[in-house]
């Protein structure tokens, strides 16, 4: 017998979205495709942001490109061009509009709210079984795009940040310049710094962010983030709009595999997020393309691509140091974006890093701390980020 449906996915933020809407859009044999999530509505609970590298499908969307960017530690600050690859905002909601509004209009693809499943597939005969709160549904191919109960320890670093967008009486922010990484003072347990993304004049988003062993969540870094607003609005009173929060996972120490066959795991829980920056917008939407390209054709789906070699060398090494030597966070940070070229950091983060941009990172960072985290051994990270 044919099953029901020929994908189902589970869970629909970004990485089922972008998926999604590619099928919606252009669906070639993959053309009965149900989309079960959890969350009874989208709301704008996150800006993602990313170089501009090359056009992108979501140019129309950005709401605001800055062509410099600042890094700053208690001792030093370095501002950087990045005028030909902008650092742009996407604003959740719009994101999330645009793939409603193309899944919304198509017969292939269905989008389920308010549909939590926390069962498992079942392997039936050819098929995949969900056992779902509407019944039994059978489906060819599933991807999972649930984030699983992850144990903390197997991560290697945690990205935790809590932010707020706010809206001063004065006009403090400087529109010219996103601060990436303002630092705090170095720490024996975590690297701390603020990131800004200033909108306009008197409105920005303040993000208290830590690398650190264990993850934070946001009532934790509440009393960090209350003055960091107070720091950056100068003192004069302020509105809160809304507020964002993450808890980022930066490389696994054990390399995890999910994904079966038909049956892939995706997003930022699955090696969707690169383990240097925990950034995962940009890989998503590779994974969605090539993904929808293969389902069209009726091919097996596959999960996240690892990084090539010297990419998940760099990212090891560098979350061995920051590990190791939070204390150290600040000043090698500013030494690397201060003696390397920002086009070449900016690719390297982009995961288009040359062998050159990779050969330029490691002449820009102290080689001490470097050299210990080799001779540390590959005992540590699996950076891959593939699950
Ligand atoms: C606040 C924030 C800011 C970020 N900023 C950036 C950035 O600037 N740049 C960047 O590259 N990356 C950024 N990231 C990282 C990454 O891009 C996002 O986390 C991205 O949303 C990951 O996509 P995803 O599909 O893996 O997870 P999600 O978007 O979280 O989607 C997972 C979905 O699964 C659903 N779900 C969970 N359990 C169930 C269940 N049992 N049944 C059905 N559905 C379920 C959830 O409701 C959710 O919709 C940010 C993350 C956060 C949280």
């Amino acid at each position: 017998m044919p099953a029901d449906l020929d994908l189902i996915i589970l869970g629909v933020g970004c990485a089922g979205l972008s998926l999604g809407m590619r099928l919606a859009a252009n669906p070639g044999s993959c053309r009965r495709v149900m989309i079960l999530e959890s969350r009874k509505q989208y709301i704008n609970d996150r800006t993602w942001c990313f170089w501009r590298l090359a056009p992108h499908r979501f140019d129309a969307l950005i709401r605001h490109r800055w062509s410099q960017f600042a890094v700053r530690s208690a001792r030093q600050s370095v501002v950087a061009s990045c005028q030909h690859t902008p650092y742009q905002m996407l604003a959740s909601e719009d994101f999330y509009t645009e793939a409603r509004r193309i899944i919304d209009a198509s017969n292939a693809v269905s989008l389920i709210l308010d549909a939590p499943f926390h069962g498992e597939a079942k392997r039936v005969g050819s098929h995949w079984q969900l056992d779902t709160a509407r019944g039994p549904l059978t489906a060819n191919v599933v991807i999972d795009t649930r984030p699983p109960a992850t144990a903390v320890d197997d991560v290697w670093l945690w990205q935790s940040f809590s932010g707020q967008e706010v809206s001063c009486d004065a006009a403090p922010f400087d529109t010219s310049t996103v601060q990436l990484m303002d630092f705090a003072a170095a720490s024996h347990d975590e690297v701390r710094f603020t990131y800004l993304l200033p909108m306009s004049p008197e409105r920005a988003l303040v993000e208290t962010t830590v690398f650190g062993t264990q993850p934070r969540h946001a009532a934790a870094l509440a009393a960090r983030q209350l003055s960091a607003v107070e720091k950056y609005c100068g003192g004069a009173s302020y509105e809160v709009h809304r507020t964002e929060s993450g808890l980022l996972p930066m490389g696994w120490r054990t390399r995890r595999t999910a994904s079966k066959g038909s049956f892939v795991s995706a997003g930022i829980m699955h090696g969707g997020a690169r383990p240097a920056s925990g950034y995962a917008f940009e890989r998503i939407q590779r994974w969605a393309s090539e993904t929808a390209h293969t389902l069209r054709r009726g091919g097996a789906p596959k999960p996240h691509r690892s990084d090539p070699l010297p990419t998940r060398t760099m990212d090891r090494l560098l979350l061995q140091v920051l590990r190791a030597r939070p204390d150290l966070g600040p000043q090698l940070f500013v030494d690397l974006f201060s003696r390397a070229d920002p086009g070449r950091i900016i690719r390297f983060l982009s995961d288009k890093g040359t062998l050159v941009d990779h050969l330029a990172m490691i002449n820009a960072l102290p080689a001490r701390p470097f050299l210990r985290a080799v001779f540390a051994g590959r005992t540590h990270p699996s950076a891959s980020g593939t699950t």
